[in-house]
């Protein structure tokens, strides 16, 4: 990629890519403890002066909505249905003019009983996190019995309008790789799009390897000839994440989000916000830009967009996964935001 020297209009970067795609940390905290995002006891989760309010929440979105051109909002975390002002938050969201578009990424638990509330709020769709539809597989995963309150919530969410309900999933080697074909068996039975997720070394304990992670060449092999799988137009993919397949001539679809073997940063249109308030302009940066001590000391809405177009602008042009000399980020995916 070549370094061009456009005067920036909103959140653009040294190498041409404007990202347009918040994704905002509502909590670090999770009810799950998937095995290859944080361990069995948790983590040490942010004390509450340091999370950004409600309302400190709310004005950092509208500043990247009115002053910075971003057009969607996705809440996540940690578990962002943790959060007791989320129903409010997404509505003063959808409120913001321009209004962007609003989704949710969650592992599911509790969305049965909020899903109808966050439509009202004028939410528009839900990404739900499942690995596997088999009871035990789950508790192995995530060491708690829920997986009938994460099928619950997927039922809610498509009943209350939330769609196209994305699925994401993680396959791990040993664990649920073998259950890739019901999962997505399970998943167009009810109209979900499912998207398989590569496994990144974003785990707080350090335990992810190269050579054990699961490939997107790998799950094409186990699932292209049983569903038919043929790629979708490439043109049509701009900066989604996922490659996206037809099952079986269409229209329904399969997505893989092939992170770690074929990244896609060169489209990168992303960029997050931590419930603590601080810019990263990449899942894998090291580098954070503090926006709680200047939102709290009473910077006006341009002092906070110049602080935060000045943070993207050092975006590096890849995640460096590949690097010999890749460290992942202090944080871990949970504390970032996924
Ligand atoms: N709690 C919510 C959820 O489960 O969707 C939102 C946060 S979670 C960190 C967001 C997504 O990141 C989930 O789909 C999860 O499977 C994925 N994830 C977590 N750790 C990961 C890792 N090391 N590699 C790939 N995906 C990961």
């Amino acid at each position: 990629m070549r370094a061009t020297s456009t005067t920036p209009l909103g959140l653009a970067d040294a190498y041409g890519r404007v990202a347009t795609d918040l994704r905002v940390s509502l909590t670090d905290r999770c009810n799950l403890r998937c095995t290859y995002c944080m361990p069995e006891e948790g983590l040490d989760w942010l004390a509450k002066p340091e999370l950004l309010t409600d309302d400190e929440v709310v004005r950092l979105v509208s500043v990247a909505v009115t002053h910075l051109g971003v057009n969607e909002i996705r809440f996540t975390g940690g578990e962002p249905l943790l959060r007791r002002g989320l129903v409010d938050i997404v509505a003063r969201t959808t409120q913001l003019d321009p209004r962007p578009q609003v989704s949710l990424t969650t592992n599911g638990i509790g969305l049965a009983r909020q899903a109808q509330a966050l439509r009202d709020a004028g939410m528009d769709r839900v990404n739900v996190s499942l690995d596997t539809i088999r009871q035990d597989t789950f508790q192995q995963l995530t060491h708690r019995d829920r997986l009938k309150d994460v099928i619950a919530g997927l039922e809610a969410a498509h009943q209350a309008g939330l769609t196209p309900v994305k699925v994401n999933a993680v396959l791990m080697r040993g664990v649920n790789d073998g259950e890739a074909g019901e999962l997505l068996q399970f998943c167009l039975d009810r109209g979900y799009e499912l998207r398989f997720i590569e496994q990144m070394p974003l785990d707080a304990q350090h335990g992810w390897s190269r050579d054990t992670m699961i490939t997107a060449d790998e799950i094409l092999e186990m699932l292209g000839e049983p569903f038919g799988l043929e790629p979708t137009d490439a043109e049509t993919r701009g900066s989604a994440p996922a490659e996206s397949f037809t099952v079986r001539g269409g229209p329904q679809t399969v997505g893989i989000i092939a992170s770690v073997t074929r990244p896609f940063c060169g489209d990168c249109d992303r960029v997050r916000l931590t419930a603590d308030g601080q810019v990263r302009d990449c899942l894998f940066a090291r580098k954070e830009s503090d926006l709680r001590t200047a939102l709290r000391a009473g910077a006006d809405d341009e002092e906070l967009a110049a602080r935060w177009r000045r943070a993207m602008a050092g975006k590096l042009p890849g995640h460096g996964i590949a690097d010999p000399a890749f460290l992942q980020p202090v944080r871990p995916m949970s504390a970032i935001g996924g």
